[in-house]
């Protein structure tokens, strides 16, 4: 195998994200995405490696015209699909299940698994089996690997990853705790260790990927032995709309009580819940104007969010025992200095602090935000989904030899 690049698609239910990436050396030669796919105003953005990204609008009837927009794009900036240089090409698909513990090679059994799953992820995996079919259509020849968002948790322990219920009921419906998020955990968790100076294997980090999803993770010497996500990406942490853990009786008061179907409880929980839920709005930038305007609906909000936030760092601090790092992640865990600040406040107990001038400073890079000394690290890493679904696949396609 020659080629020493990877393309990776992240195809989702409306939309195509994209990245070219140059193994040798990192370098993304070409990022880009397709959202509104089905729609008269679809959209298309593509930006080279040197800028100047170039955008159009128009109807792009499904999955199929979308990627073939994308190798048109690309091709214009002499990256086409058909070159040599092309090594493999990396999707993120959602759930794997339990079968999927690694990074596979697609062939059509892993392609029937895939859609097996589809009743456990029913929003996700259609659109992932689409874009890997498309994308075998367009260059048959070349390895197409699929990365589970599931894989790096299927390390955890049935007494984290089973629920308490009756087991042959659970087993018939393949109930139990999977957990997502999962690239972005092993990346944060193995970059975390990095900063720190130390081997994966030898530190424990509470990873908290906190984007409009989010979840918590406990990572004892690089593999996962929790994680709050569970059977779907609903349970855990309060969410941009998603409402985490609640007591699954609310469900069956709402059916009996509020008349409502699984469907509109669904729709509720999922969509009008969390943070939008809570005050209307599920962008952290916007809550925090609010909370600094006085408003006590935002301020509330804000509250439930952290609270909840604290009760996984208390509890995946007992399950790691010992805490060398807590590293905050993804949209708001990256940028927002109050809600990490709010987090740790108090947990002094637990050898947690920020130091209030670096938690301030913004910047790319993974950085420490705990006082100098402190027992535990605090962290703002960076998450890279998409070079941690590169690297796994060029790392599977260069392990299994010449599969070009
Ligand atoms: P993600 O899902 O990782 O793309 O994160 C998206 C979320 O990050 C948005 O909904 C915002 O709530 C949040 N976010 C992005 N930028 C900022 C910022 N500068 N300050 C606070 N929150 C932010």
């Amino acid at each position: 195998m020659n080629g020493t690049r990877v393309l990776v698609l992240n195809s989702g239910s409306s939309s195509v994200k994209y990245q070219l990436i140059d193994m040798h050396g990192g370098d993304r030669l070409a990022v880009g995405l397709v959202e509104r796919i089905g729609e008269e105003t679809s959209r298309l953005k593509h930006t080279p490696a040197g800028g100047g990204s170039r955008e159009w609008s128009g109807p792009v009837a499904d999955h199929d015209a979308a990627l073939k927009a994308v190798a048109a794009e690309l091709a214009g900036d002499g990256l086409g699909l058909d070159s040599p240089e092309l090594a493999a090409i990396g999707h993120r698909v959602v759930h794997g299940g339990r079968r999927f513990t690694e990074p596979t090679v697609v062939d059509d059994a892993v392609l029937a698994e895939i859609e097996r799953l589809i009743p456990v992820a029913p929003l996700h995996n259609p659109a992932n089996l689409t874009g890997i079919r498309t994308a075998q259509q367009l260059r048959p020849d070349l390895p197409q690997v699929a990365v589970f968002d599931t894989a790096f948790h299927t390390t955890m322990p049935e007494s984290a990853a089973r629920y308490a219920i009756d087991v042959e009921t659970a087993d018939a419906h393949r109930v139990r705790r999977y957990g997502f998020h999962g690239t972005s955990h092993a990346y944060v968790s193995r970059e975390t260790a990095r900063l720190l100076g130390r081997a994966p294997e030898d530190v424990n980090v509470i990873v908290l990927h906190l984007g409009n999803g989010a979840s918590a993770s406990a990572v004892r010497g690089g593999r996962c032995v929790d994680t709050s996500m569970g059977l779907t990406p609903l349970e855990g942490l309060v969410m941009g709309t998603r409402s985490g853990d609640m007591d699954p009786a609310v469900i069956f008061h709402l059916m009996r009580v509020g008349e409502m179907s699984a469907d509109e409880i669904d729709t509720l929980l999922n969509k009008r819940s969390g943070l939008i839920g809570l005050c209307g709005d599920n962008d952290m930038r916007e809550i925090r104007r609010r909370v600094d305007a006085g408003d006590e609906r935002a301020r509330l909000a804000f509250d439930i969010y952290i609270h909840r936030l604290k009760k996984y760092i208390g509890a995946y601090s007992a399950v790691l025992g010992r805490v060398d790092a807590v590293a905050f992640t993804a949209g708001v865990g990256e940028n927002s200095a109050p809600v990490r600040e709010a987090a740790v406040a108090g947990l002094e107990g637990f050898g947690l602090a920020v130091d209030g001038e670096l938690n301030a400073v913004r910047g790319d890079g993974a950085r420490l935000i705990s006082p100098a000394h402190a027992r535990v690290a605090v962290a703002v890493v960076p998450t890279d989904e998409e070079m941690e679904i590169a690297t796994q696949t060029y790392a599977l396609v260069n392990d299994s030899g010449n599969l070009t």
